[in-house]
């Protein structure tokens, strides 16, 4: 699966490690495909995802019990979507690894699968003590049904059903995220952070009014705060912005959930499970946002992996990789060789469909990723110029520079990532309110 398209981003320079420049369309991921709704939508409805921290113990579940119950209360249809409780996905994979040196994915999506209903079993109890209605639903029993990609399966289609009939009786449906039934009947899981894309075709399929994605964090910030101690955090961001600054490395939500989110026009609110206070709106772009600040934020990412391949067509090279699944991202063509990015998770993956091919290649993980996004660059030039300034100051030399019309990566030495992230905050001024700061 390419993530992006391969069509205009072949131009770069010939040597090894100088700046190498491509363009690329913004972030233009796979299609998703149409969710069928087999029940016409309902008003009022709305789906609330919570993720592993906010269900990480018995006082947490009684809390997001609470939270549902309130929004019942409201007059709502309410659909709430669990993660699983803390690390419990991590602990059963690794309780897996040691069974087995490689567990087939079925038997993998059997086991981690389970984490989500843990907590949506739970909530259903302590929403029960609550007084109210509630009803727990596997993926499967919830209507979602996908592809047969074991531990990364793609949802083709939502039978809404049986959840329009529970909301009907007046119940709070819980629904396992993360996970659905595949076309051969057998029980999938939706990737790492699955449950927010549960939550939004969901959220598409019943029409609801909005999809609230209940975290640990008060929403996204014009930077990683752990790195950026001034960063601040955005009022709204359009999907197009979101889709970058993920792809950068901002981990608030699954990829594939802001994609599902932009094609059905899902409004999302990302905002803390601990408090009352707004998050982050991500929405379509409006005249509003186009009038605000030129950047939005500063992501980064150190686990990629960067790939130089010699002696292979494009075209075969990324069919290869398509079919061992690896997720590509940066994409660069020179006179001699092939350039792209993957997950460092794929790189196992990518190296045995690259060995299959008989190419020369080779692979570095000493590359960090630092990436500039906004809407308003569209606009306005002279962006390039500032960010390149400002890591020269620093004596940093981008090693490969991608660029959308809303985003500019750079891929730096990993010693570098952090400084150069906070020069860019800072040259751009993230750190004052949105307001005070250069508009487009
Ligand atoms: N529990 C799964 C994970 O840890 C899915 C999710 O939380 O969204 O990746
Ligand atoms: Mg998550």
């Amino acid at each position: 699966m390419l993530h992006n398209s391969a069509g205009d981003l072949i131009r770069a320079t010939p040597e090894r490690g100088s700046a190498t420049i491509a363009r690329m369309a913004v972030a233009d991921h796979e299609a998703v495909p149409a969710v069928a709704a087999d029940e016409a939508p309902r008003s009022g409805t709305v789906v609330m995802k919570f993720g592993g921290t906010s269900v990480a113990g018995p006082e947490r579940l009684k809390n997001v019990a609470r939270r549902l119950v309130d929004a019942r209360d409201e007059g709502n249809r309410v659909v709430g979507v669990l993660s699983a409780m803390g690390d419990t996905t991590d602990d059963l994979i690794d309780l897996a690894r040691q069974v087995s040196d490689a567990p087939r994915p079925r038997e993998l999506d059997m086991l981690i699968s389970v984490g989500e209903r843990i907590s949506c079993a739970l909530a259903a109890m302590a929403i029960h003590d609550l007084g109210h209605e509630a009803i727990s639903l596997t993926g499967s029993q919830a209507g979602i049904v996908t592809d047969t990609s074991h531990t990364k399966a793609k949802i083709v289609e939502v039978r809404a059903r049986r959840i329009h009939e529970a909301l009907d009786d007046g119940r709070i449906v819980l629904v396992a995220g993360f996970q659905g039934v595949s076309t051969s009947y057998e029980v999938t899981t939706l990737g790492r952070g699955g449950s927010d894309t549960t939550a939004v075709a969901l959220a598409a399929a019943l029409g609801a009014d909005g999809c609230e994605i209940y975290t640990d964090v008060d929403g996204v910030f014009t930077a990683d705060p752990r790195i950026v101690p001034g960063a601040r955090k955005l009022h709204a961001v359009s999907y197009d912005e979101m889709l970058e600054l993920a792809a950068g490395g901002a981990r608030v939500l699954q990829i594939r959930s802001v994609e599902f989110a932009r094609n059905h026009g899902v409004r999302l609110h990302v905002r803390s499970t601990f408090g009352d206070a707004a998050g982050t709106w991500i929405t379509q772009e409006d005249e509003r946002m186009l009038e605000k600040a030129i950047i939005s934020g500063v992501t980064h990412t150190t686990e990629e992996t960067v790939f130089r391949v010699e002696g292979v067509g494009v075209a075969r090279l990324f069919a290869e990789l398509a079919d061992a699944q690896v997720n590509v991202d940066t994409i660069l063509q020179s006179g001699e060789g092939i350039v792209f990015s993957a997950p460092a998770g794929d790189r196992p993956a990518a190296e045995r469909a690259l060995s299959g091919l008989g190419a020369e290649w080779s692979a570095r993980d000493d590359l960090g990723k630092v990436s500039l996004v906004g809407a308003g660059m569209r606009s306005h030039p002279g962006i390039a110029a500032k960010a390149f300034a400002t890591l020269d100051e620093l004596g940093i030399v981008p090693e490969i520079v991608t660029t959308s019309p809303i985003k500019i990566a750079c891929y730096v030495g990993l010693d570098d990532v952090e400084r150069a992230v906070r020069a860019l905050h800072d040259a751009f001024e993230l750190e004052r309110p949105e307001a005070e700061r250069a508009h487009a």
